[in-house]
């Protein structure tokens, strides 16, 4: 059986650098703290903890403690919080969720209603929505558009949410169109989810079975594995080596390996192993 890993499988830049920013800090301290998983993998998480890190759910005295902000980002509040409870801060939000910001934040200073397709409860989206003065439409897909608050819109701009699937990000758009006269569209899916999303649409059609890895936790692996059902039937999303079945590769003569931007090479290499024993 043929065995074909994507090119782009596994860490993204944003969460490979966050990681990386993690164990740096953390050697040789006690005091850093994480709000929050860093990102949505298990694994990953538990190397950070295992590098002493912390992870609390609510922001507390932040005394002579170092806060670190996961690659997702956060609202201006959220900030402003922990620098008001004394926490220091070390931001690992990805350049390319940055740039969403800005993006976002320069528009609505123009005038322009910021929509967002996303996510509502994704951190990514919440920290987007927590730059912004006015309260953003947010769009989860292309099903539930919230036609009374579109209708009312005559000057919006659409930015997407890092991860999400282009053709669906770029159907919202075309639809909004049709209501909205002045409306602008910058495409802020990042340039590792486009790669990801480019070898997921090939593949699929170029294996017989299709194993996506990644935690079900993680949206972006959520996205690669939807994508490749919807190509391929025997399309699988799996965790870890141990989730695989036997029978799904029976009379298989080829198996395309795909996993999400915080799945790590470990686990990747794992499965990998498992396929070709
Ligand atoms: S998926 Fe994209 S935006 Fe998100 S952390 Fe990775 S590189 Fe950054």
């Amino acid at each position: 059986m043929k065995i074909r890993v994507a090119k782009s499988a596994g860490f993204c830049f944003g969460v490979k650098r966050a990681i990386d920013l993690a164990l740096k800090t953390a050697s040789g301290r006690n005091n850093v703290y994480m709000l929050g998983d860093i990102v949505h993998n298990e694994d990953v998480v538990r190397l950070i903890q295992k590098a002493g890190i912390k992870k609390i759910r609510a922001l507390t005295s932040g005394k002579n403690r170092l806060l670190l902000m996961r690659a997702h980002g956060a609202g201006q509040k959220v900030f402003r919080h922990a620098l008001a409870l004394g926490y220091k801060i070390l931001d690992a939000t990805c350049p390319m969720v940055k740039e969403i910001h800005r993006i976002a934040k320069d528009m609505e200073a123009k005038d322009y209603r910021i929509i967002i397709v996303g996510d509502k409860n994704h951190e990514e989206v919440q920290g987007i929505v927590g730059q912004l003065k006015q309260g953003p439409i947010v769009i989860p897909d292309k099903g539930r558009l919230p036609l009374t608050a579109v209708k009312k819109t005559k000057k919006a701009c659409v930015v997407v949410q890092s991860t999400q699937n282009l053709q669906k990000s770029l159907y919202i758009f075309k639809t909004l169109k049709k209501y909205i006269p002045d409306l602008r569209f910058y495409n802020t899916i990042c340039r590792p989810t486009r790669l990801k999303q480019k070898e997921i649409r090939r593949m699929p059609k170029e294996n017989d079975v299709m194993i996506i890895i990644g935690s079900k936790e993680s949206a972006n692996t959520r996205r690669l594995y939807e994508i490749s059902k919807s190509l391929n039937e025997k399309s699988h999303w799996i965790n870890a080596a141990k989730d695989i079945k036997k029978e799904w590769f029976r009379g298989a003569d080829s198996v395309g390996v795909s996993a999400g931007a915080s799945t790590p090479d470990i686990t990747i290499q794992k499965v990998i192993a498992y396929l070709k024993r």
